[in-house]
């Protein structure tokens, strides 16, 4: 399939952004808020920066020649150093100086072998080109493949004219061909290809910019609507990953959303058709996503202090706050809504009312869901599997029962 990078310098969404993050909560003697072990943490809470960014938002042009900036001053390494891992898994950095000299202190970073515990193969997938598909069942939340980036390069950077030359010199002559064996939407010949497969992976340690990844792998994975994988940038071993956003069958397309998935369905195809050269087919079309919009800000969120109220009003009923999350749960099923920010939202509220009516069953189904969805973005469970294990064990537990409310 043909993917690309065109600027999105202009857009909103262009940027990873992390002002969405979620401050913590801090239990109060009047609302113990928290179960007690271990506490669970919204995604936002939990999550290194460059994490925070849906898909959608990580999705930023590549290597712009930005006609405005100064002159450049790119420099080229490689990330772990070639002597270290002579196995292939290196990445060609095109960054500033400060980036490479915080970059190089960092590591080395492990060896990243990407077919170990590879989860897809690549195939040729009828009209889309290549694409890549799964080679067994998969968890909501498992790893589906890490790769460390064949390239990583600012997605803004005035280049000089022969840097295609230069950085095809840089690479080994097994990366260069693995990058040019990738779709190429544009005339430049390595940015070319940067820009129409590289992935938002934020800013470098040194450099507060947007960076773009480009793998051998990942880079081949296509485009939906309502995808079925989310991508992070794992910045301790400077190596992509790409997690399960629901069970995927064996044999089924994974699929990542390339642009904002909540936007209207004109406004996608635009997007993909500016930016990538193709018209999507996939069957998502507008429906009510508009309506998950906020989910995405926790702006839908139930707060605690309210959940606490009704849990020891008497007068309440049981079902009072389920009603409405039950609906938007049906909405975000028929929408087939993936982002884990939303799908927490109502997670963290359902299992403290469950918890507070006693439910086991129902409490431990959206304990594993909001673990599942915890890892699909962070890559860890959040502290939900322990909640799912031992829900009796949160402070939340029967709550409305232990009040003689039922
Ligand atoms: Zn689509």
């Amino acid at each position: 399939m043909r993917r690309g990078f065109l600027a999105g310098l202009d857009t909103p969404n262009s940027r990873p952004k992390s002002s969405s993050a979620k401050a913590p909560q801090h239990p109060t003697k009047r609302t113990p808020l928290a179960p007690i072990r271990p506490p669970p943490v919204s995604v936002a809470d939990s999550a290194p920066p460059t994490t925070l960014t849906p898909i959608p938002n990580g999705h930023v042009g590549c290597c712009e020649r930005a006609k405005t900036l100064p002159p450049p001053q790119p420099v080229i390494f490689q990330v772990p150093s070639k002597a270290s891992q002579p196995d292939g898994t290196i990445t060609t950095c095109i960054t500033i100086p400060e980036a490479r000299e915080k970059l190089l202190s960092k590591g080395p970073y492990p060896a990243i072998d990407a077919q170990e515990g590879c989860r897809i193969r690549v195939v040729d997938v009828p009209g889309k080109g290549k694409g890549c598909v799964s080679t067994g069942a998969i968890p909501r939340g498992a790893l589906i493949i890490r790769e460390r980036p064949l390239v990583i390069a600012p997605t803004v950077m005035a280049f000089p004219g022969n840097f295609d030359r230069i950085v095809a010199h840089a690479m080994s002559a097994d990366a260069r061909a693995a990058l040019l064996s990738l779709n190429n939407c544009y005339e430049d010949k390595i940015i070319g290809v940067l820009r129409t497969n590289n992935w938002g992976i934020g800013a470098l340690p040194g450099h507060d910019a947007p960076y773009g990844g480009t793998g051998a792998i990942i880079s081949r994975i296509n485009h939906s609507c309502a995808p079925n994988a989310l991508f992070r940038w794992n910045e301790e071993m400077f190596a992509a990953e790409v997690r399960a956003l629901r069970p995927i069958r064996r044999g089924e397309e994974v699929t990542m959303c390339y642009v904002p998935e909540l936007e209207g369905y004109a406004s996608r195809q635009e997007r993909l058709r500016d930016a990538y050269g193709f018209t999507c087919t996939c069957e998502a079309v507008d429906g009510l996503r508009a309506q998950l919009e906020g989910l995405t800000s926790h702006s839908d969120e139930l707060p605690d202090a309210r959940l606490w109220g009704w849990a020891r009003d008497t007068r309440a009923r049981d079902d009072a706050l389920l009603g409405a999350l039950e609906q938007q749960v049906a909405i975000m099923e028929q929408e087939l809504y993936v982002r884990p920010e939303g799908w927490l939202t109502v997670a963290r509220a359902l299992v403290k009312i469950y918890c507070a009516l006693g439910n086991t069953v129902a409490a431990r189904r959206w304990a594993v869901c909001a673990a599942s969805y915890t890892r699909a973005a962070t890559g860890t469970d959040g502290g939900w599997e322990a909640v799912a294990r031992n829900p009796e064990q949160t402070v939340w537990w029967g709550v409305r029962v232990k009040a003689g409310l039922r």
